[in-house]
């Protein structure tokens, strides 16, 4: 049987970004660049000045105070008209272009203006600038040509403002990865429906979809299917147009445990069956090729809490990988064990938990539930702890592997 590592790489193997698709700006937020870009400006455009006050020559700073002559007043978007010499200034607003000959900027807070017959003037006090001091100088930020972003970056709004400086409008982004959710299960009701004897709400669907959408898939149900070949059958053919298709249900070892031969049927091939781990053993992944597109079939087993772990150790990598984020799967910490576990058998186990970081010390306590299938626990973890294979007993301060459902520094 693989190890869940092992398992891990199979599925990943051959997995690669999908194509690029050409996407509006404002769309582009959490996407993922599928191309670098290079800009087709400079930044700033012009040299231009930081701060409101005057462009100035500095030898004309020498003085105690000196006096100068005004030649005009320009404000952001406009462009200067006169040179500066020696004996001139002019007044310039932040981020407005320098005139030609400007030296420096004094701030307006260590001039004065001066009324005067002879236009306007104004009094600057002596003080020690160095060139280029409060100015920006054009292609300081960007050189035109440069290339600013890379592909494989991943945008967030910081990278938005940049797109839009360097005019891109319409961005190469990784599409995003095409998942499809099929419940099987002669007692499955939808959860609108009050189930008869036998029957219970369809609770994996809704919680599967919600999984993947977390990992910003686009998401399709495909509802409900009857433990029946024909009926599986078709809806797994409707399923294989995704990038991924995720089953839930009827991969164990039940008389009507039939999502494995429905698969094969439909040209899925099986990769691997079974991984050395708890909950989720009876896990099934295989690969159907169509058309130039790979299709990724998991058959999870339907206990929701293998559901739940098998969802996020396989199924939110690839996820992540097809949608070319570079930081994959769950984030990992180290916690301190509160109470005792005790492991039952010999599988490696990932156990929803709580994880709570206070101050310096991180903890974990494993959800204490009614047999797996206690939903209403479940909702209590945000978090699986690892409990390694081969140990019995883990005591109170035990140092624990946990893997966070939410990442900490999104
Ligand atoms: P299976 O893997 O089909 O043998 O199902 C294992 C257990 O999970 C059974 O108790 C099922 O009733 C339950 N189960 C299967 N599918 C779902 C589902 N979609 N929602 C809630 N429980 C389910
Ligand atoms: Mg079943």
């Amino acid at each position: 049987m693989l190890t869940v590592d092992e398992a891990l790489d199979r599925i990943l193997a051959e997995a690669r970004p999908l194509p690029g698709i050409a996407t509006p700006l404002d769309e582009t937020l959490g996407r993922v660049l599928a191309e670098s870009l290079t800009s087709d400006i400079d930044s700033p455009p012009h040299d231009k000045s930081m701060v409101d006050g005057y462009a100035v020559k500095i030898g004309d700073l020498d003085q105690e105070e000196v006096e100068l002559q005004v030649n005009e007043e320009i404000t952001a978007g406009q462009v200067p008209t006169l040179e500066i010499t020696a004996g001139t200034a002019s007044r310039v607003m932040t981020g407005a272009p320098v005139p030609v000959g400007t030296e420096a900027v004094v701030m307006v807070e260590q001039t004065e203006q001066v009324e005067s017959d002879s236009g306007q003037r104004v009094k600057v006090i002596r003080q020690q600038l160095d060139p280029g001091a409060h100015i920006m100088a054009q292609g300081t930020s960007i050189r035109r040509g440069d290339q600013v972003l890379q592909a494989g970056t991943r945008i967030r709004p910081l990278e938005i403002g940049l797109l839009a400086e360097i005019g891109q409008t319409c961005i190469s982004c990784v599409s995003i990865p095409r998942l499809a959710v099929l419940s099987t299960g002669n007692e499955l009701v939808p959860a609108g429906d009050i189930p008869a004897a036998g029957q219970i709400r369809n609770s994996n669907g809704p919680m599967l979809s919600a999984q993947a959408r977390r990992c910003q898939a686009d998401v399709v149900s495909l509802g409900i299917a009857r433990d029946d070949r024909e009926e599986l059958e078709q809806r797994i053919a409707v399923g294989l147009d995704a990038d991924i298709l995720v089953l839930s249900g009827g991969v164990s070892a039940g008389v009507l445990d039939l999502v494995p031969a429905a698969l094969a049927a439909q040209g899925v091939t099986e990769v691997f069956h079974k991984v050395e781990l708890k909950p989720g053993k009876p896990l099934w992944y295989g690969q159907a090729d169509r058309h130039d597109r790979r299709s990724h079939v998991f058959g999870l087993p339907g206990n929701p809490v293998s559901s739940l772990v098998c969802f996020e150790l396989f199924v939110r990598p690839l996820i992540d990988r097809l949608a070319g984020r570079s930081r994959s799967g769950m984030q990992s910490r180290q916690a301190q064990l509160k109470g005792h576990f005790q492991q039952r058998g010999n599988r490696p186990t990932f156990h929803p938990a709580y994880y709570e970081h206070v101050g310096q010390g991180a903890s974990v306590e494993p959800v204490r539930w009614q047999g797996s299938a206690d939903q209403r626990a479940l909702t209590t973890a945000n978090c699986l702890a690892y409990f390694s294979a081969g140990q019995r007993e883990f005591t109170p301060g035990s140092a624990i592997p946990v893997f966070l459902f939410e990442a900490e520094d999104d």
